[in-house]
């Protein structure tokens, strides 16, 4: 009973390996074993300790460089955090989770599997996409109403190259409200808008105590 116990309180699961569950978990790693190099004593052995990440897609960092995955992982692996993939959590309950048949024993679950956009954004009467984000056009204005801009996290701007949305971040909403900006500027100075176009600033993901993979601006 101890033992199960000690499982159950010794497995730490993180559910979502975009930037946020990528940087949690190696966080989490290097807090824990600080702590128990500290405070640890011959009571908890670091082989005893799991931490697991998991993820619905087929790879970690969806949409991220590849060969900043790549290294991500290794890391991942250096530090013997267990990277489930291809696997959507089905469940969760007091002390597991489930992904179909499979369970894993653990008191402790973090969510990191994406944002939800703001209760009153969506409640408001415009299109949205999936995840309930207002649908904008090239100059990020709401369709069917002209005044109406929407930026960052609540909005959503299908990237003409990619033919995708562009991702939640903070680049992506500092450069959306400059263009809209200037584009209310053009507007009261009569002159045309223009359409909004993303610029791929770069990428950071870190993986524990100062340490990062990054690719410094995107062609
Ligand atoms: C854990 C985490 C890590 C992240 N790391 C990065 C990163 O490394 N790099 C990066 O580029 N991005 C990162 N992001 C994403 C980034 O934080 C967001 O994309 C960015 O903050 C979006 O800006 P925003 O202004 O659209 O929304 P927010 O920053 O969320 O600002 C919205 C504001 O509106 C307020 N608000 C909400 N409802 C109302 C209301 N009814 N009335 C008035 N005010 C209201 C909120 O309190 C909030 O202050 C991260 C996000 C998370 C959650």
């Amino acid at each position: 009973m101890f033992l199960k116990i000690c499982l159950y309180l010794l497995t730490f699961a993180v559910i979502g390996a975009g930037a946020t569950g990528v940087e949690l978990v190696s966080e989490m790693h290097d807090f824990i074993y600080r702590i128990l190099l500290v405070h640890g004593g011959p009571q908890i052995r670091r082989d005893e300790i799991k931490i697991v990440l998991i993820e619905a897609a087929n790879r970690i960092l969806p949409g991220v460089d590849e060969n900043v995955v790549r290294t991500i992982e290794k890391k991942l692996g250096q530090k013997n955090i267990e990277v489930i993939t291809s696997a959507p959590v089905t469940k969760v309950n007091k002390d597991s989770l489930e992904i179909g048949d499979r369970q894993i024993p653990t008191y402790t679950k973090i969510w990191t599997a994406g944002i939800k956009a703001n209760p009153l954004s969506a409640s408001l009467p415009f299109e949205k996409d999936g995840a309930g984000r207002i649908k904008v056009n090239q100059y990020m204005q709401v369709p069917n109403y002209p005044n109406v801009y929407a930026v960052g996290d609540n909005s959503s701007f299908e990237n003409p190259t990619t033919g995708k949305p562009l991702p939640a971040t903070g680049q992506v909403a500092i450069q959306e409200a400059q263009a809209v900006v200037k584009n209310i500027l053009y507007t009261i100075k009569g002159k045309e808008k223009r359409p909004f176009k993303f610029m791929q600033l770069g990428f950071a993901v870190t993986y524990g105590e100062r340490t990062a993979a990054a690719r410094h601006k995107y062609e």
